[in-house]
């Protein structure tokens, strides 16, 4: 199949292949997103097909209004609406029990469904076109660092599916807030770009953070959220999380580096190397390790780099979401030195 390059103004021909069932790659605010009718099970199998998803891992479902959330769950938890008005349109998903109009496809079996409504306007307005909501995962072969430009998605998708859209690159640069409202309390499922702190301005003291989230799980625990058991955000190249000194750390390349070694490290420390260095941003700027983080994982595979050595970011704020899908890349391998 020939994938085609749509540019952001193309999003009526984007709306009418979703409408017959085809798939396309479509910008948001977090990563790119691998988009077909969620109420139809055959165009949302294909998504599986073409990301080499495991079956048991559901989808999130994309609205471009409010009025849309109704027929999609058995109910709305009233604190919907207040999460609703803080941060819709915008990077939080809640998982709600679902109506029977899901497939199984989108839910993966499960009686519950995740919703989001994305602020991207070319998102949006792809909603719009297809007259449908879209269940969308990330646009990236399963495992693999999640897209953040119209480019890494066609690196793995193209021939696989319709169309991409070109929106730019995604201004969060990860995955969406996962949070629970189908448990006794609600829970956070996955850290993104809205964080527990801010959830807890609306929640109360209720929220209660799921043990997947910085913690790796024990051999048969089950996942809360079935996506965060699998190997994650997974570049070929074996990634070591460094913590301690700028010092401490020059030193370990200097012993460790060969012609194959990468460093990601912040501003103002690249000059002290003459291997692949890749940008983090500022050490104390969340927002940029959070933009930066994909982008630097898929150059390390697109470099053939073997090791990739990362300069540790705090896990404040938004550095929470940094540093899980960080730890998953590097399969929890943290160096202290
Ligand atoms: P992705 O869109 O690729 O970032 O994956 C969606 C994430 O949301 C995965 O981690 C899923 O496991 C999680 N998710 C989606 N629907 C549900 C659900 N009904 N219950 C629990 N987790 C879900
Ligand atoms: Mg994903």
């Amino acid at each position: 199949m020939e994938t085609k390059l749509l540019t952001s103004k193309q999003v009526k021909e984007a709306g009418a292949i979703l409408k017959e069932g085809g798939l396309v790659g479509i910008p948001t605010e977090t990563v790119y997103g691998l988009a077909a009718n969620a109420l139809d099970g055959k165009a949302v199998a294909k998504i599986f097909e073409a990301k080499g998803r495991p079956q048991d891992n559901p989808l999130i479902v994309h609205i471009s209004d409010l009025s849309e959330l109704d027929d999609l769950v058995a109910y709305v938890p009233p604190v919907v609406y207040d999460l609703a008005d803080a941060f819709w349109p915008g990077p939080l998903t809640i998982i709600m029990d679902k109506a029977d109009i899901i497939p199984d496809e989108v839910s993966a079996g499960l009686d519950t469904v995740a919703v989001r409504m994305p602020s991207h306007p070319v998102a949006r307005e792809i909603i719009k076109a297809a007259g449908v909501p879209l269940a969308a995962p990330s646009a990236n072969t399963s495992g693999k660092p999640s897209p953040t430009t119209a480019a890494h998605v066609m690196n793995d998708m193209n021939g696989k599916i319709d169309a991409v859209v070109d929106g730019g690159s995604c201004e969060v640069g990860v995955e969406s807030t996962v949070i629970t409202l189908a448990t006794r309390k609600p829970k956070l499922l996955r850290p993104g770009r809205v964080t527990p702190e801010e959830l807890e301005d609306v929640l109360g003291d209720e929220l209660i953070i799921d043990d997947a989230v910085l913690g790796k799980l024990k051999d048969g625990e089950k996942a809360a959220s079935p996506g965060m058991k699998y190997k994650h955000y997974s570049p070929s190249s074996d990634v070591f999380v460094v913590k301690g000194s700028f010092e401490a750390f020059k030193e370990l390349i200097g012993k460790e580096a060969t012609a194959n070694t990468a460093v990601l490290v912040f501003d103002g420390e690249e000059k002290d190397f003459d291997i692949l260095t890749l940008n983090f941003g500022e050490e104390d700027d969340d927002l940029a390790h959070a933009a930066k983080l994909f982008d630097a994982l898929r150059t390390c595979d697109d470099k053939n780099v073997e090791k990739l050595y990362v300069r540790c970011p705090s896990d404040e704020g938004v550095g929470l979401a940094v540093m899980n899908r960080l730890l998953r890349a590097a399969e929890f391998k943290v160096l202290e030195v």
